[in-house]
């Protein structure tokens, strides 16, 4: 649709023909450009993004005992905020407005803070770890202690920044949690109607250690300590079997989909063609940098595009299904679709203004298309939440770029050396 699009006090106000004018707006004129909601995703990890390139050629037990926890464990406030700092300059620059993030055990605050500040959308947990092999000393917690700091996280961010920044549970995944630390975020989230969001199903060596140690599917022993139902986010599940898929859509639980994560750690092709028939809400995410290594929302597409291709047939996942992946139904993952996902008055000023006349996306007749195959992070002009400017003509408003680069190369010096991996 050709059109204008009108934003006032951080709300769409119009969309599609012509918006009336007001003295003193600003204006701007977006030929070759395609607006879109701001991009959703549903699963990172901003106290990664500082591992980038410090994970390799591992899968994802060897890969999070071996690296992710001994870095994660090594964290300081300031590691930590280079981390987040990192990963929403990236995030906001390709597009992304609005995230679900797990964070590590400690130091969550500062996360937020960073959130806070930059202007970006999100929903955001402490990870829960109270068991699992080979967990750092510094991430394990008891259940009570797992349970008292998301509380306290809880009742200080929740509703934050004007309602931009929300808490979400997260236990980290069954191997890493005790049926009291599950059983104690399900009753929490019910009470208070927040998101509790957790890995599932990831990769077959997973898979066997869970039915080892309970006898189950881990979706099936998450249902059975009352994981499941609406507020249930489960991240992954590759290894699901249709009947599992079934039961994941008759509870209500939504799926993200992370297919770079899932190649680079070899856990395999999730069935997200069967997930959406199921009419399950899938969203997709780059999850953290080690595992991708970017946080690229139009890379996302585009692989979970291609790899369902690969994995069902050249027919299966269409350019507009993985595009609303990203957008509306993401929205519905967070449960956040009557506020954003969509270019609809009323909702949230959360923007993107995309350029499509690049060469790599001429003759981009097909804009849909364009958008999802041959469109770039490079290719975003601007980007807006609540109706506020955080990126203008390609560029941070408000952050000095090259500072928070250099802090960040530093403190993963620094990171990697307190990890035992320098
Ligand atoms: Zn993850």
């Amino acid at each position: 649709m050709r059109g204008d699009v009108a934003v006032r006090d951080g709300v769409l106000e119009s969309v599609g023909g012509t918006a009336q004018e007001h003295p003193g707006d600003q204006v701007l004129e977006a030929a070759g450009m395609a607006v879109l909601p701001g991009l959703i995703q549903s699963h990172v990890h901003l106290c990664q993004t500082l591992m980038r390139g410090m994970a390799e050629e591992l899968p994802l037990l060897g890969w999070l005992q071996k690296r992710v926890w001994p870095l994660e464990a090594a964290h300081n406030e300031a590691s930590l905020r280079a981390s987040a700092e990192l990963g929403v300059a990236e995030l906001l620059l390709g597009g992304t407005t609005c995230i679900l993030d797990m964070g590590t055990t400690h130091s969550h605050d500062v996360v937020f803070e960073v959130c806070e500040g930059m202007g970006i959308r999100a929903v955001s947990g402490k990870a829960m770890m109270d068991a699992g092999d080979a967990v750092p000393s510094r991430l394990r917690e008891t259940a009570a202690q797992s349970l008292a700091e998301s509380d306290r996280l809880l009742s200080r961010w929740h509703g934050a920044a004007g309602g931009r920044l929300r808490y979400g549970y997260a236990p980290r995944f069954v191997l890493s949690c005790t049926e009291g630390l599950i059983r104690g975020v399900a009753e929490r989230a019910r009470d208070k109607g927040v998101l509790m969001h957790t890995h599932a199903s990831e990769h077959a060596e997973e898979r066997a250690a869970v039915r080892a140690a309970h006898g189950a599917e881990d979706f099936e022993v998450l249902e059975s300590w009352g994981m499941s139902g609406p507020l249930a986010v489960l991240v992954h599940m590759v290894q699901a079997g249709a009947e599992q898929l079934q039961a994941v859509a008759r509870h209500g639980s939504s799926i993200v989909h992370c297919p770079t994560s899932n190649m680079k750690l070899g856990s395999g092709m999730a069935a997200v063609s069967a997930m959406l028939r199921e009419g399950i809400a899938v969203g997709i995410g780059a999850d953290g940098a080690p595992c991708n290594n970017n946080l690229d929302a139009w890379s996302e597409m585009r692989h979970a595009s291609l790899l369902a291709k690969l994995r069902d047939g050249p027919a299966s996942l269409p350019a507009a299904e993985v595009l609303r992946c990203c957008t509306l139904q993401g929205a519905r993952v967070l449960g956040l679709q009557k506020e954003i996902g969509s270019l609809e008055v009323g909702k949230r000023a959360d923007l993107l203004v995309v350029a499509i006349d690049g060469v790599h996306q001429q003759p981009a007749i097909d804009v849909v298309e364009t958008l999802v195959h041959a469109t770039r992070c490079s290719d975003v002009r601007h980007v807006l939440v609540d109706g506020r400017w955080l990126v203008r003509d390609g560029e941070l408003t408000g952050v000095a770029l090259e500072g928070l680069k250099a802090r960040a190369a530093e403190q993963a010096r620094a990171l990697k050396v307190r990890a035992g991996l320098g």
